[in-house]
C-alpha cells in the first residue's frame, strides 16, 4: 500500500513538471493529457510492484525489465503515447524511424527535462537532460535528423537555461533539421 501512494506521488509530480514545461512551450493540452495511461491497471500495478526495487531512484519498469526480461507496462505505455520515439519506430516501414510531428517532439522534450528533474531531485541543473541524452544516445532509434534536433535543443537549454524553451525557438530548430528530411 505504501508503494501505491509513493508511485502515485511520483507520477503526479512528473506530470506536474511536464505540464509546467508544456505551458511554457505553448502546448498546455498535451501537458494535461501527458502519460495518463500510467494510471491504467496495466501500467500502475507493475510500477507499484517494482517500486520497492527501484526505490524511486529510477523507473520501476526498468527494474521489471531486468528481472523479467520485458515490461508489459512499458509495452502498453509506448503503444499509446506518441511522445515516445518507440511509438513511431517500425523496422518494416520504408523509413523505420520517421519524422515525428512537431507537437509530439515538443512533448518529448518536456518529458525528458521533467524526468531529469524528477530523478535528480535536489541536484538538478539545466545540463542534466543533455548528459542523459549522451548516456543513452546510441540506443535511441529515432530519425537521425530528429536526434540532431533534440541534441541541439538540449545543448541550448544547458547553455541558455529555460528561457530558451519557447515554441518559436524550438520550431526554428525543428525546421532546420527536418527540412532536409522531407
Ligand atoms: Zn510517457
Amino acid at each position: 500500500m505504501k508503494y501505491f501512494f509513493k508511485h502515485l506521488h511520483t507520477v503526479n509530480i512528473h506530470r506536474w513538471e511536464v505540464f509546467k514545461l508544456c505551458c511554457k512551450v505553448g502546448i498546455p493540452f498535451r501537458g494535461l493529457i501527458h502519460d495518463l495511461s500510467k494510471y491504467s491497471f496495466e501500467e500502475f500495478s507493475e510500477s507499484v510492484k517494482y517500486y520497492k526495487v527501484s526505490k524511486g531512484a529510477y523507473s520501476p519498469l526498468l527494474a521489471c525489465k531486468k528481472r523479467e526480461g520485458y515490461s508489459k507496462a512499458w509495452l502498453h505505455h509506448k503503444g499509446r503515447n506518441k511522445h515516445h520515439f518507440e511509438y513511431w519506430y517500425d523496422y518494416a516501414a520504408p523509413t523505420p524511424a520517421p519524422i515525428i510531428p512537431f507537437k509530439y517532439m515538443l512533448e518529448m522534450i518536456c518529458d525528458r527535462i521533467a524526468a531529469s528533474k524528477t530523478y535528480n531531485r535536489g541536484h538538478y541543473t539545466d545540463k542534466c537532460a543533455i548528459d542523459y541524452f549522451y548516456k543513452e544516445e546510441k540506443n535511441i532509434k529515432m530519425n537521425e535528423n530528429l536526434k540532431k534536433f533534440l541534441e541541439e535543443v538540449l545543448i541550448r537549454l544547458s547553455k541558455e537555461g529555460e528561457s530558451f524553451l519557447t515554441k518559436k525557438n524550438i520550431y526554428k530548430l525543428y525546421l532546420k533539421y527536418t527540412k532536409k528530411a522531407h
